[in-house]
């Protein structure tokens, strides 16, 4: 590592979605000198909420939000079930418990909470006063003799740092680690994430029974859909209800090169397949996205890096995200995953920093170690 022994840390976490964001607060915390660095023009990475402005038919302007990336959070470990707990008491995520559609099979319900009043909040919660550069997009690594510099695509320039951590889906921190990290860039690039068409929609209001549902695979090519103005400090313009419809892993991948137009109109007839016979909807807005990594693919934390997260620390490099770590009873996967392995390398940092301190300490100067065996303090001291 580059820095002297006397001055913090200097640590750029690239990616501000909810690894990073959990990665930083922590390290920020605990008194390093950290930068975030995205490339978006905003925070949360696929913790998403988009705003969308259309005309009526009178002409007059209309706006609506649409949550069209995580839709809730789940948590199954204690330490993230605690901060969002804390984050609940502070206002910024509220339960959210949602009529399912009775005609399909309910899913599995569990605590489950939405940021308030827009997905990125959790984000911007944990963040807090870390300083953060949005619209920096890292295009290359570069290491140098007094540390990392981050080299993006406009030609900026940022760095030194002591350490880099990366926090971003496996293709694009593959691309950064080649030449610096091969074996790491060579696992990433192999890891699979399923993509997700999305559709965005405003329709007329319904009076309709349900919030969200999960329609059965054999019969639509819709996984997951909300309707969003109902979802906790959401709304919709007047008269209207406002839909997010995921589109399944299988549907997307087979029509991932597909027009916007051609998916456009097969989710909406998805959609309106869903309703009661009879009823026949007006479309207000409608929009799609394509998410080309969405959330890691089925089988993939089995197959791929179960590890929370990546630290190497003669490189002063790290890796975190949704994708590391196993799944299953452990974690709910998504959302907390990512937070989770944020978590994780911070601490692994913490942890190396630590060590590091210790070892440059003069022999008479080091703290005392435990015999673990004999439960005794065996002072080193000469
Ligand atoms: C459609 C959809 C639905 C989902 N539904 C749910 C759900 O209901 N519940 C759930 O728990 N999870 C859900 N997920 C998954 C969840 O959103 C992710 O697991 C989680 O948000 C990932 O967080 P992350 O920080 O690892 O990555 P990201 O959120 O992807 O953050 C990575 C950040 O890195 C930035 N970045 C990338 N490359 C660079 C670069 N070169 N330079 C600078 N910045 C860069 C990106 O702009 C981004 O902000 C869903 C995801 C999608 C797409």
């Amino acid at each position: 590592m580059f820095s002297s022994q006397s001055l913090p840390a200097r640590v750029a976490v690239i990616g501000a979605g909810i690894a990073g964001a959990a990665c930083a607060a922590s390290l920020r915390e605990a008194g390093l000198a950290v930068t975030l660095f995205d490339k978006s023009r905003g925070i949360g990475g696929r913790m998403a909420t988009r705003r969308a402005e259309w005309a009526a038919a009178d002409g007059s302007p209309v706006c609506a939000e649409f949550d069209h990336g995580a839709q809730h959070i789940q948590a199954r470990q204690p330490r993230f079930r605690a901060a969002l707990r804390r984050a609940a008491a502070a206002g910024v995520v509220a339960a959210w418990s949602p009529q399912v559609h009775a005609a399909w099979p309910a899913p599995v319900q569990r605590e489950s909470w939405v940021p308030l009043a827009s997905m990125p909040a959790l984000a911007r919660h944990f963040i807090g006063d870390v300083p953060t550069q949005l619209n920096f997009q890292v295009q290359r690594l570069q290491r140098g003799g007094d540390g990392w510099r981050l080299v993006a695509v406009d030609g900026s320039v940022q760095g030194p740092f002591d350490q880099v951590l990366l926090a971003m889906p496996p293709a694009q921190a593959a691309v950064l680690l080649a030449g610096h990290h091969d074996r790491w860039a060579d696992t990433l690039a192999a890891v699979r994430m399923a993509p997700c068409w999305t559709l965005m929609a405003a329709t007329q209001d319904l009076d309709w029974p349900w919030d969200a549902c999960e329609p059965e695979a054999q019969r639509s090519p819709l996984a997951w859909v909300v309707r969003n103005d109902r979802k906790p400090g959401r709304s919709a313009p007047k008269g209207m209800a406002t839909w997010v419809a995921h589109a399944s892993a299988a549907w997307s991948a087979a029509h991932l090169e597909a027009t916007p137009a051609a998916v456009q109109a097969a989710l909406s007839q998805a959609l309106a397949a869903l309703l009661p016979t009879g009823i026949k909807l007006h479309w207000h807005h409608r929009a799609v996205q394509r998410w080309r990594y969405a959330v890691p693919a089925a089988g993939a934390a089995t197959a791929g890096p179960t590890q929370e997260c990546w630290w190497d620390a003669r490189r002063g490099l790290g890796v975190c995200g949704d994708f590391l770590g196993s799944t299953g009873a452990a974690s709910a996967g998504g959302v907390e995953a990512a937070w989770r392995s944020g978590d994780e390398l911070a601490d692994t940092l913490l942890a190396a920093l630590d060590d590091e301190t210790a070892a440059a300490l003069p022999l008479q100067e080091q703290p005392a170690a435990v015999d673990q065996d004999m439960g005794l303090a065996l002072a080193h001291a000469a």
